[in-house]
């Protein structure tokens, strides 16, 4: 059998990573075109000179040693790729995605904020190109390996584990610190995705990612909090019978299914778990006074248009300034509404008007950040 080429943008980060060690795995299914990544060219060059791809990029591309430079959107253009997994951080994911696409090349999606920014033109071009778009995301992985005919599915019900914050109240959440909202219970993943998940914003933004993968109104999308996240999401039918899908939680498999799609391997398998052992599951509703960022989510994903870039871009600049530590955990939603309140929502955006709506949006954002780091 061919082996699948495959590339990975973003193969120094916590996906890319794992994504490498189930190829490692496979090593007999996939040729690896191109890895990239941002400034880490330490881990980059090593994982050049194991894997060794033909192509390969860095912020510095004149630190990559062994493979010849190419840029994101270059790598995409290569019909060589069969399947590309879109594994980079943030708002730099869209545009290379809608290349691969545009070169008929499928798609292992693990960079959500694509969907969120630019869903309505991403998701009818790739149907439009019989491109196939496979989610990483684990809970959309979930769904997707439940869903037989989306037809017959009335309702998409994702589970959260609920971070850090889950059992801690509103005071400890304003007063956290970088390091207490990058602790998560479960996953250990890239700084970004990591706050989203301690304040549920990326649980929003899932709900948005499965408003457009799976083509489902918000009404009928529903977020319940699962702190074991051992049920990775579930859909019930039009006959009111559940599927779910259960395992470990571990993102080899998600990205396994996603990258092999539609084959199946042992490959890295998972850790089986036995109901048996299992001494409890639980579900709650998630607190939407102390998650504010999940309403507002939704609220964005309702209005449409312009609405969830403005969410995504005023969230992503958020996210880094609390990094950076010049504002507080609970100011990332206080921002975000603030700049939604603001907002003048535009419909039907062309790609371009997407990434200029992106681009103000920042800019205002920024300043309305340095107004609280005045404070
Ligand atoms: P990381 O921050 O760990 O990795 C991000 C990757 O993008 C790294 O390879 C990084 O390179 C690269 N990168 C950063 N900036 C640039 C740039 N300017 N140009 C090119 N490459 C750049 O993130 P994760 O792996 O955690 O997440 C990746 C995506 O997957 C996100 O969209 C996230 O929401 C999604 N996701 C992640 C999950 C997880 O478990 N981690 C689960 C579900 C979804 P470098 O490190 O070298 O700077
Ligand atoms: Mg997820």
């Amino acid at each position: 059998m061919n082996k699948k080429k495959i590339s990975i943008l973003g193969s120094t980060g916590s996906i890319g990573r794992q994504a490498l060690e189930v190829i490692e795995k496979l090593n007999d299914k996939f040729e690896i075109i191109a890895l990239t990544g941002g400034s880490n060219t330490e881990l980059l060059n090593e994982q050049i000179k194991k894997f060794k791809p033909k192509y390969a990029y860095a912020s510095d591309i004149k630190a990559i040693n062994g493979a010849e430079p190419l840029s994101l959107d270059e790598i995409c253009s290569d019909r060589e790729n069969d399947i590309i997994l879109v594994a980079v951080s943030g708002k730099i994911g869209l545009k290379p995605t809608l290349t691969a696409i545009n070169n008929n090349i499928d798609i292992a999606l693990a960079n959500k904020e694509t969907l969120v920014m630019a869903g309505d033109i991403v998701m009818p071009l790739a149907k439009q190109k019989g491109v196939k778009i496979v989610p990483v995301d684990s809970e959309h992985c979930a769904i997707h390996q439940c869903i037989k005919d989306i037809t017959l599915v009335d309702k998409l019900i994702i589970t959260a584990s609920g971070g850090p914050f889950l059992r801690k109240s509103v005071n400890d959440m304003k007063n956290a610190t970088v390091e207490e909202a990058l602790a998560h219970p479960r996953w250990h993943m890239g700084k970004k995705i990591t706050v989203d998940s301690a304040t549920l914003m990326n649980k929003g933004l899932e709900v948005m990612e499965a408003h457009y993968l799976f083509n489902m109104n918000y009404d009928n999308i529903e977020v319940v909090v699962h702190p074991q996240s051992i049920v990775h999401s579930a859909i019930e039918y039009v006959d009111g019978s559940i599927v779910a899908q259960l395992g470990l939680p571990s993102m080899h498999i998600p990205i396994q299914y996603a990258i092999t799609y539609p084959q199946r391997f042992e490959g890295i398998k998972s850790r089986s778990f036995s109901f048996s052992e299992i001494a409890r599951l639980d579900f709650e509703k998630p607190d939407l006074q102390k998650f504010k960022a999940l309403p507002l989510a939704y609220a964005a994903g309702r209005e449409g248009g312009s609405a969830p870039v403005c969410l995504n871009a005023s969230n992503e600049e958020a996210v880094f300034a609390f990094l950076k530590g010049e504002i507080k955990l609970f100011d990332i939603a206080e921002i975000v509404e603030q700049m939604m309140s603001g907002h003048r929502v535009i419909k039907n955006l062309s790609i371009n008007d997407v990434f200029e709506a992106d681009k103000e949006i920042r800019i205002k954002t920024k300043e309305l950040i340095a107004k609280y780091t005045e404070r």
